[in-house]
């Protein structure tokens, strides 16, 4: 018979995508990647991402489509649903925003008019740039008002840096906010949903917790849950959760239609049904005992990657971490080494981070003078408490020889001495 389709064969009928995929799949097997808001997602999260249900089109929710044809991916966003409501012992869940910042963008559109008040972390503090940020659509749209962090200090009984939760209340107290935003993209410590509940309750605010990054942590128990204290939970499915590039709401039933008329059709589209795959699938992994194992693992590393970094002579933010990531003061270290210059530094020595703003910055947010290192992907690859050891010192050798192109090829080495023991990806050969 002769075929009628145009389509031979997988990515050989591209040679050019086919080799960076080669390529990036190399990358991320022979480097560290220590990015807090990234993870090595399985092959079966890899393989739903990459299926037929991508051809798709689902404008609207399962049993209530703008299309035909749904009946397979009813199943499939129902499963996903499911799944993620026993997850978290959650109400209501949707799965359909692209992104954390669809999620975010559309609870404020859910419980709020154009104009109102919200108050939330401010982006230099660790707040998100959805969190009011100038540069983002929130604050134009939305009146914000910032908490941040108490000042430093070098008593280690009473580390500073720390949510200033008096400055939450006397701020909500002053400006009435509707909503009240927690969570946090770069901050290392554990966030107490109840405390926001207090303070929302006073001025009746309602609140909203922005879990994006420690929602695998929440998942395996590593970490407390806002779920049934907040009003709203969003989160992504990409960082600690293990699953595919995306986003997540949970909410309570009460708020439940508000909230999915929000996302279609007041923010998006027809939704990623192949995303939403890859969700369920995550969701699932993250439902077994392992994934409990696995959370608990990546607090420990960070802890330990946080005391080797100290004896590394590097300060951290807070004096330390309770979840997932570390937040490097460069300053103490190297006062002429920017969050810029590390993060090029490692690049070189095949060590993958990100520089970032410690709090009350003096350098501009392209420059900083900090590093965010999180321990969430090279656990999944099998590290332990002895790597992070040697993660500290690779890390302290490139940036202490940072002009030294003979000793960064020697870290460059070693890196791939260490990598080349944790491979996260053993079964595929390539093209992944
Ligand atoms: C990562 C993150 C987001 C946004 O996620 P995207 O998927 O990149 O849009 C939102 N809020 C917080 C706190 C985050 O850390």
């Amino acid at each position: 018979m002769t075929p009628t389709s145009p389509f031979t064969g997988w990515l050989d009928a591209d040679p050019e995508i086919k080799r960076l995929l080669d390529d990036e799949l190399t990358r991320q097997r022979t480097t560290l990647q220590l990015i807090a808001s990234e993870n090595f997602t399985s092959p079966a999260v890899l393989a739903a991402s990459g299926s037929v249900l991508t051809n798709k089109y689902a404008e609207g929710y399962p049993g209530r489509r703008y299309y035909g044809g749904n009946q397979v991916v009813d199943e499939v966003e129902t499963l996903a649903i499911e799944r993620l409501k026993t997850l978290f012992g959650a109400e209501h869940a949707n799965v359909q925003p692209h992104s954390g910042a669809n999620a975010n963008l559309g609870v404020y559109k859910a419980l709020l008019e154009p104009g109102d008040t919200i108050l939330a972390m401010r982006l230099d503090q660790g707040g998100h740039l959805t969190h009011g940020s100038p540069a983002s659509i929130t604050s134009k749209v939305w009146n914000f008002v910032s908490y941040g962090l108490t000042p430093a200090s070098d008593d280690p009984d009473h580390p500073g840096e720390m949510i200033d939760l008096d400055q939450v209340r006397s701020l909500a107290l002053e400006h009435r906010p509707k909503l009240i935003v927690a969570g946090a993209t770069a901050y290392a410590r554990t966030i107490d949903a109840k405390d926001y509940r207090e303070i929302a309750d006073e001025i009746g605010a309602r609140l909203m917790f922005d879990l994006a990054h420690p929602a695998g942590l929440v998942a395996g128990g590593a970490h407390p849950s806002p779920v049934g204290i907040a009003d709203v939970v969003t989160f992504t499915t990409h960082k600690t959760l293990r699953g595919p590039r995306g986003g997540a709401i949970l909410c309570s039933e009460e708020l439940a239609k508000k909230i999915d008329g929000a996302i279609f059709p007041g923010l998006q589209g027809g939704p990623l049904e192949h995303a939403i795959a890859a969700k369920a699938v995550a969701f699932r992994e993250a439902m077994d005992p392992s994934f409990s194992v696995y959370a608990h693992q990546v607090v420990t590393n960070a802890a330990a990657l946080a005391a080797a970094l100290e004896a590394q002579g590097f300060r951290l933010v807070s004096g330390g971490t309770d979840n997932h990531l570390v937040l490097v003061d460069l300053r103490g270290f190297d006062a002429d080494l920017t969050g810029k210059e590390a993060q090029e530094v490692m690049d070189r020595a095949g060590i993958t981070a990100n520089r970032n703003t410690i709090p009350d910055d003096p350098r501009s947010p392209f420059v900083t003078s900090g590093l965010r290192l999180g321990t969430a992907a090279e656990t999944t690859a099998g590290m332990g408490t002895a790597e992070m050891a040697v993660i500290a010192e690779l890390i302290g050798r490139s940036l202490r020889q940072r002009n030294d192109e003979t000793a960064l090829a020697a870290v460059r080495a070693d890196v791939g001495d260490l990598c080349s023991r944790f491979d996260p990806y053993p079964s595929l050969a390539g093209s992944a």
